[in-house]
């Protein structure tokens, strides 16, 4: 046999498209502040942290995990308002959802599609499962929907799945209603949208399954504050969520993460006073950043505000944001309308006001 190396063999049998990937990068924040993620700034009080360990101290890491989940099921189908008509299923993060997603169309010819700028996940899990995918730009001026470039594409490549991420991320805007209704109306495929900042936001698609027998509606529990657990959820039509739930991973929801997400649900008065405060804080972080004259700062549903600076800048802001000790997203290498783009996570008032001192030193 002629010699062989390793990379001969990636060559030969991985997939050219995976090859010319380049890995997902996520910097390693040291002691920074950390505003580049979306999490939530805020930990659990100590009584709390005390009840939920005696909680874990009862659990059994040598069995498997319930794989259907039946309990955690129950508590977020009280939680989240999803009713028995109504199918869900449960992933690994949302992520997960995305992927299985994917797998379950993947076929040649077969595409995904998804608004851009939007979330990279939607683009890199189609690139994956060897699926075509179709960015359609959204509005320069306000990152709307733009209705007649969707319908047009829609038409064009029939997507097996298009992705609505409501509000969207890295824009942070709610997309219109209508425009929405206009798009599951005009698609054979089927409409996920995309709910991760649900917690932020002054509308959700939840209440509106079974309008549409196309139309799924995912939601994560990372944004709220518990990306640490990673679990994420799909509710939509019975006939749809049991095919789905057949790539399911039997046991991908671990014992920890049900265990931990049924009791955080108990409490989930703590979350929601973390988001609502959250809430508060994107406003004042949004007027601070509005008196900013160097900066254009798009109005947010999320936990994130977008911004612009000036032109050609937006590396140099980032470098000097992170000698100050403040870890932001820099958008600018996507290019497109995110040039001279960052992105801030709304942090705690300290944080936001270490990162608005940095940011004018920055400029
Ligand atoms: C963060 C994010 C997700 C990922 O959520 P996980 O449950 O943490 O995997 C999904 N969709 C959008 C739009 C996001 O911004």
């Amino acid at each position: 046999m002629a010699s062989r190396t390793p990379e001969d063999i990636a060559q030969r049998w991985f997939r050219p498209e995976i090859r010319a990937l380049s890995a997902y990068h996520v910097p390693d924040p040291g002691d920074m502040v950390k505003l580049d993620a979306m999490e939530n700034p805020y930990v659990w009080p100590d009584a709390l942290r005390d009840e939920w360990a005696a909680m874990l101290h009862e659990i059994h890491l040598n069995r498997y995990p319930d794989p259907g989940a039946r309990e955690l099921h129950a508590a977020l189908r009280e939680g989240f308002g999803i009713g028995s008509q109504a199918g869900l299923m449960l992933g690994n993060g949302s992520d997960e959802l995305i992927q299985i997603l994917a797998l379950a169309v993947a076929e040649p010819g077969h595409a995904i599609l998804a608004p851009e700028p939007g979330f990279v996940m939607y683009r890199m899990i189609a690139t994956f499962a060897g699926l075509k995918y179709v960015g359609v730009p959204l509005r320069q001026d306000d990152f709307g929907l733009d209705l007649e470039a969707m319908r047009e594409a829609i038409a064009t490549h029939d997507p097996a799945v298009v992705f609505l991420a409501c509000p969207n991320n890295p824009t942070g805007n709610l997309f219109d209603g209508d425009a929405i209704e206009a798009v599951i109306e005009s698609c054979n495929g089927l409409v996920v949208i995309d709910e991760a900042y649900a917690a932020f936001a002054s509308r959700s698609f939840l209440p509106r399954l079974g309008e549409w027998p196309n139309l799924l509606v995912m939601r994560t529990v990372s944004k709220m504050g518990l990306a640490g657990l990673r679990l994420g959820l799909l509710a939509g039509p019975p006939a749809l969520i049991g095919e789905l739930d057949k790539l399911r991973l039997p046991y991908n929801i671990n014992v920890l993460t049900q265990a931990s997400a049924i009791f955080a649900l108990r409490h989930r008065q703590v979350l929601d006073e973390q988001t609502a405060r959250i809430r508060s804080d994107r406003e004042a972080l949004y007027q601070a950043l509005s008196a900013i004259d160097a900066i254009h700062v798009w109005p947010s549903e999320a936990n994130f505000l977008l911004m612009r600076v000036p032109e050609g800048r937006a590396s140099a802001v980032f470098d000097g944001l992170r000698q100050h000790g403040v870890l932001v997203k820099n958008l600018d290498p996507a290019g497109g309308m995110l040039k001279d783009c960052l992105r801030v996570t709304v942090g705690t008032p300290e944080e936001n006001s270490a990162f608005v001192t940095a940011l004018r030193e920055s400029l």
